[in-house]
């Protein structure tokens, strides 16, 4: 096994931080709104134009065709850039982590076509309809139904936690076409366009006070079944496509970026008086314990990507291997986060943004949902009992 980075990928990574120094916004990022849209299209515009965006796409589809590695080296160069935001929170996140690889895997030519480019260049937003009121963590329990008329499927339901659906272009849509089918048969994975006449958004304001999030109603909302990914009633496969991709590759963004983060922590523990009222917080031992444990931890989730990406390049795809790594991100980005509050003490209630340097309450608040998207910690543990190491299903 040889563990050093190839002289390509040393290059690389010269030319992406040179790249970087000259391109990287300064600005911070608008919260929310058409604002914060047109700031993550025009970065998203920014990367395409410098060769950065799809590093790891086919150049078939407009990617570079670059390895995964090279994908990591971008992230952390990124992080180490001193980025005003970061990727995880662009509009963009879907499309390009999930959306698009999902089209690649499962979608037909004119989709791919269409839709791929489209995505890197930066001209659309796409979102994630999954979850329902009645179905997240059991997500084949969903409901919202499509029945085929003519050429069109007409939909009329609900979905939940939709981030980003009110700046979106396109939905990755989950509908049940076959009601009388068991229920992992008889779902459907469809494109749907957001404009369409019948979808009726209404944004969830956050205790981050932020409105990512919305309820996404549908009301025989007509969308042609030639937007139907892979077979209609055979939306699970297609899915677990998707949630390969979401719990697998997507956040390695911003695992890397959590290593950038405990750096950040330790000076911050330098410069804020610690527990005793007179010494800085780092001479604090517990404090001082706290935050080796975070530093050798992140080390340990690195090497977990760099792991799970030479495993997702023999296999092609990300395998259930995703969850554990998913899993301990979640957890430890929590506590990262806890421990900047620590430090922090009651100046923290003061409520900051989410982006930006020295803002540590916005994204404490944010770090409870790393236990939640994407699947909750309960149910990547399911998955790396019953699919990792093969333990006997408890019903
Ligand atoms: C930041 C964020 C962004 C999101 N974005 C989107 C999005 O864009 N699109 C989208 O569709 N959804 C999105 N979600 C929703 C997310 O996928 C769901 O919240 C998640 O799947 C959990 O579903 P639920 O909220 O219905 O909780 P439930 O499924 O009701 O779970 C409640 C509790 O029960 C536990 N539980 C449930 N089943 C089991 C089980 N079998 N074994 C053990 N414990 C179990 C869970 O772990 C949890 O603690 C987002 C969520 C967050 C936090």
């Amino acid at each position: 096994m040889n563990l050093d980075f190839s002289p390509a990928d040393e290059e690389f990574r010269d030319e992406a931080r040179t790249w970087l120094r000259e391109h990287l916004p300064r600005e911070p990022r608008p919260p929310e709104g058409a604002e914060m849209r047109a700031f993550d299209l025009a970065w998203q515009q920014t990367l395409y134009a410098g060769g950065w965006a799809g590093i790891n796409w086919p150049k078939e589809y407009g990617g570079r065709g670059l390895t995964d590695i090279q994908q990591m080296i971008w992230y952390s160069e990124f992080a180490n850039a001193d980025p005003p935001f970061t990727l995880n929170d662009s509009c963009t996140f879907v499309g390009n982590n999930h959306g698009g690889p999902t089209l690649m895997a499962c979608g037909d030519e004119d989709q791919k076509s269409f839709h791929l480019p489209r995505i890197l260049r930066g001209e659309v937003v796409w979102c994630q309809g999954f979850s329902e009121p009645g179905a997240g963590s059991d997500l084949a329990s969903l409901s919202t139904k499509a029945v085929v008329d003519g050429d069109e499927l007409v939909v009329t339901g609900q979905k939940i936690w939709t981030s980003y659906a009110e700046v979106a272009d396109y939905q990755e849509l989950l509908v049940r076409t076959d009601p009388s089918a068991p229920k992992h048969k008889g779902i459907t994975w469809v494109i749907c366009d957001m404009t369409t006449p019948g979808i009726d958004i209404r944004p969830i304001r956050t205790m981050a006070h932020t409105t990512d999030f919305a309820e996404v109603f549908y009301d025989e909302v007509r969308i042609p079944l030639s937007n139907v990914v892979g077979e209609p009633n055979e939306g699970w496969r297609v899915a677990m496509s998707t949630l390969s991709f979401e719990r697998g590759t997507a956040f390695m963004a911003d695992q890397i970026d959590l290593s950038a983060v405990v750096e950040d922590l330790i000076d911050l523990a330098r410069q804020r008086t610690g527990p005793d009222g007179r010494r800085p917080a780092i001479a604090d031992d517990e404090l001082a314990r706290r935050l080796a444990t975070a530093r050798a931890e992140v080390a340990a989730l690195g090497a977990m990507t760099v792991a799970g990406i030479s495993r997702t390049q023999r296999t092609g795809m990300p395998g259930p291997e995703g969850s554990m790594i998913r899993l301990f991100h979640g957890e430890l980005h929590q506590r990262v986060y806890q421990l900047a509050l620590d430090i922090i003490g009651v100046d923290a209630f003061e409520l900051t943004g989410i982006d930006g340097e020295g803002v540590w309450t916005g994204p404490f608040l944010q770090s409870f949902a790393y236990t939640i998207g994407g699947g909750t910690t309960d149910i990547q543990r399911n998955i790396v009992g019953e699919r990792v190491l093969g333990l006997p299903r408890v019903r």
